[in-house]
């Protein structure tokens, strides 16, 4: 089974509550085009090396395609195809004018240095230079990509074009007309969404127990969001493992301690005063099954599994890493009436800022980071509410409901368009 089977899964089990055409159906279920490219890289040493990149466009029937590139050593062209069929739907449901589209070099940029990973950034983009455009397909950052990175590459394709083109690229660092409020906005979104469905379900905010899997942007940002809400971070993680502590972490100290020292410990701060308390090292699959409330996967996909969905113990899961729960997962969650909040939704505020980057670049007028805020959070609140109607009306689990509310729109599309035009003959 194939990641993007698992993702075709999900969009399947939502059919059955549509009205559509086989022909919508099939243009689905494959990606429009592929690119995979090697990309020769100098090193410091003076040595070649030879990285493999892909692009896919997964479906541009709503606009152009849209979605970020992975650096990362797993990256495969199963891994991106997947990422780029979930970027469709993620634009989808909270309907934004981008299809679907993923990158991804196989990489471990960990062990590059600055000047290397700045040619490979390069060497990427004129590899894909014909396959990407402000009106065709704009990248952005994803897992081990960031503002840097997504600069060198806007350089890179303006120098190839001869013409100042800040649109191709979303994520960019705001000197080079990036979005206020990028950085942070996958997280504002889940943050949003969180804040929804807690009004609906009328929990109780102080105190409820939350453990982060992933401490990158967004992971990072979300702990911090809900702790300054009075959550209790119970437990925090990266690539390395976790911590855990009962009393509650600080993810800003506990941020700045893995700045200093390269690795996570447990801090806890009264006022101002924070301390190194009693911590529990452990991995990251025991994060996964630990004793907490709201459990928030913000790493990479597969973790959620037949293995561990009937150990779970949260009652929320929030997914903001893409595809970390499989259908099997799915299943047993749902059985257990453990509410999944679908990564399509959950982490879309990160492309919806980045939609709001490319109306500022096109527009060359450029909005505060109060106005970016003002801008998304209606379109979470009002996508959260049509996920969560479509779920209560139809009786079916949040990711289905997802799916429906996103594939009403892309079915929509493609039977006005009609397949002809689709595939411009
Ligand atoms: N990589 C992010 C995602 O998976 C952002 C994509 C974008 O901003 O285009 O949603």
């Amino acid at each position: 089974m194939t990641l993007f089977d698992n993702a075709l899964k999900q969009f399947h089990k939502s059919l059955k509550f549509l009205e559509f055409s086989d022909d919508a159906v099939k243009i689905m279920s494959q990606p429009k085009e592929i690119i995979q490219a090697s990309i020769p890289i100098r090193k410091d040493d003076g040595s070649l090396e030879v990285f493999t990149g892909f692009r896919v466009h997964h479906n541009d029937v709503l606009g152009p395609t849209k979605g970020g590139i992975r650096f990362h050593p797993d990256v495969s062209l199963d891994e991106v195809q997947s990422l780029a069929f979930w970027m469709t739907f993620k634009c989808a449901c909270v309907g934004i004018p981008f299809g679907g589209g993923k990158g991804g070099v196989i990489v471990d940029p960990k062990k590059l240095s600055r000047q290397e990973l700045e040619r490979l950034s390069r060497g990427y983009v004129r590899a894909v230079y014909d396959f990407i455009g402000p009106d065709q397909d704009i990248p952005a950052p994803d897992i081990y990509t960031n503002e840097m990175i997504m600069g060198w590459m806007a350089d890179e394709y303006s120098k190839m074009s001869r013409k100042l083109t800040p649109a191709v690229i979303t994520g960019k660092p705001v000197m080079l007309g990036g979005s206020k409020g990028r950085d942070v906005a996958t997280a504002k979104g889940a943050y949003y969404v969180i804040k929804e469905y807690v009004k609906k379900a009328k929990l109780k905010e102080k105190g409820m127990r939350v453990a982060v899997q992933g401490f990158g942007n967004a992971g990072y940002h979300i702990a911090r969001f809900l702790h300054d809400d009075g959550y209790k971070i119970v437990a925090l993680s990266d690539s390395k493992g976790g911590i855990y502590s009962k009393k509650g972490l600080d993810p800003v100290a506990v941020m700045e301690g893995k700045q200093g020292k390269g690795e996570m410990e447990g801090v806890y701060c009264q006022d101002s005063v924070c301390k190194v308390i009693p911590h529990d090292k452990i991995t990251n699959e025991e994060l996964l099954e630990l004793e907490c409330d709201l459990l928030i996967p913000s790493a990479i996909e597969n973790q959620l599994t037949k293995n561990n969905a009937a150990t779970i113990k949260a009652k929320l899961v929030c997914e903001i890493a893409n595809g970390p729960t499989t259908p099997e997962a799915d299943d047993i969650l749902h059985d257990r009436k453990i509410t999944v909040i679908p990564d399509i939704l959950a982490n879309a505020g990160g492309v919806t800022v980045s939609y709001f980057e490319w109306v500022q670049n096109r527009a060359g007028y450029y909005w505060t980071e109060e106005e970016v805020f003002d801008k998304l959070k209606p379109i979470m609140v009002k996508a959260f509410a049509e996920v969560y109607d479509t779920m209560k009306d139809l009786k079916i689990d949040m990711r289905t409901a997802a799916y429906v509310v996103a594939s009403k729109r892309i079915i929509e599309a493609i039977e006005t368009k009609g397949t002809k035009a689709y595939f411009r003959q």
